[in-house]
């Protein structure tokens, strides 16, 4: 064993939770050490992929690698902060009641295109529509565009035990849920992780004791496999301020056109010679994804 401050050597592993200074680290062998970070870290966060060695009384991280994503929330000054890194994909769940919004299910999808992380629609509590005609016909017309533009769409009831198709999505990939209060999130966490308690079991179990207890983002294995980061802050992801470029970047049909706008500038609300404004009247654009643009931008405009 270790002793009077040696080190093991080398090796890689993965920030699966973080502790205040400290953070929970996995070896490729699945075994949890807690590390302490080397002076010259910059900030690390769940998700993150890093070089540690074995230490007594805690590990130690010497190196962090790079980065192939990162959920960015911007702070008390405005200021970006990575809170997950290396998300490989964003479960956008939305149910059948409570009764989803079509510029809701636009901000989710263009944060994730922002971060560069692909989105997924999941469609909870389909039992819901059995004998339901008119409320399956209005889901429909409401979801068939999204299909259209390219996102993939799943059907799920939480309350029957999940699905096939959700379990193949998440395989080999690390993956967040977010979404409204209420769509069955944490319906569909448990019965991906079944005897798991996000909210009481797993937080509190990897609280130091007396030390105030934290809600950060942790990482969980999925029996089906692949991976789940959760928490309360990143189930709101989306909801989290954007800048205006973001947003038109966002919406993945807008961007053959961008930069065709008469003016550098164009905001696409009705300047003259506005590339998007006439990719809505020649059809390319939809007039309700365009209606989301403005109400999304009118937004930020409210949040300053
Ligand atoms: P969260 O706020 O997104 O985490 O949502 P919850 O998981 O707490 O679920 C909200 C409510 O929806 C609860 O009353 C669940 O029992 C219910 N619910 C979740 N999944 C389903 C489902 O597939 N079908 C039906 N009918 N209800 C569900
Ligand atoms: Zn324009």
């Amino acid at each position: 064993s270790l002793q009077g401050g040696s080190l093991g050597a080398e090796q890689e592993g993965l920030v699966v939770a973080h502790f205040g200074t400290q953070v929970e680290v996995e070896s490729g062998a699945g075994e949890r050490r807690r590390c302490h970070l080397r002076a010259n870290l910059g900030s690390l966060v769940t998700g993150d992929r890093v070089i540690w060695c074995e230490g007594d009384p805690t590990g130690v991280v010497v190196a962090q690698l790079d980065r192939k994503s990162a959920l960015l929330r911007p702070d008390n000054f405005g200021q970006l902060k990575p809170v997950a890194a290396n998300i490989d994909r964003i479960f956008v769940v939305i149910a059948a009641r409570p009764e989803p919004h079509a510029n809701l299910i636009d901000r989710y999808l263009v944060a994730s295109e922002a971060v560069g992380i692909e989105p997924v629609l999941v469609l909870n509590k389909v039992d819901l529509l059995d004998g339901d005609d008119a409320l399956a016909a209005q889901l429909d017309s409401l979801l068939t565009p999204y299909a259209n533009l390219g996102y993939q769409l799943l059907r799920v009831c939480a309350r029957a035990g999940g699905s096939v198709a959700l379990e193949t999505a998440l395989n080999q990939r690390i993956s967040i849920f977010v979404g409204q209060s209420g769509v069955g999130k944490s319906s569909l966490v448990n019965s991906l992780l079944p005897g798991l308690d996000l909210r009481v079991g797993a937080l509190s179990e990897l609280t130091h004791k007396g030390t105030h207890t934290t809600t950060t983002a942790q990482l969980f294995h999925l029996p089906c496999g692949g991976s789940l980061i959760d928490s309360p802050g990143i189930r709101e992801f989306g909801l989290w301020h954007m800048s205006r470029d973001q947003v038109e970047q966002g919406f993945r049909e807008f961007r053959p056109h961008l930069g065709h706008c008469r003016f550098r500038d164009c905001q696409h609300q009705q300047e003259p010679g506005c590339a998007i404004l006439d990719a809505g009247q020649s059809g390319a654009i939809s007039p309700a994804r365009l209606e989301s643009y403005r109400r999304i931008i009118a937004s930020l405009e409210a949040d300053r």
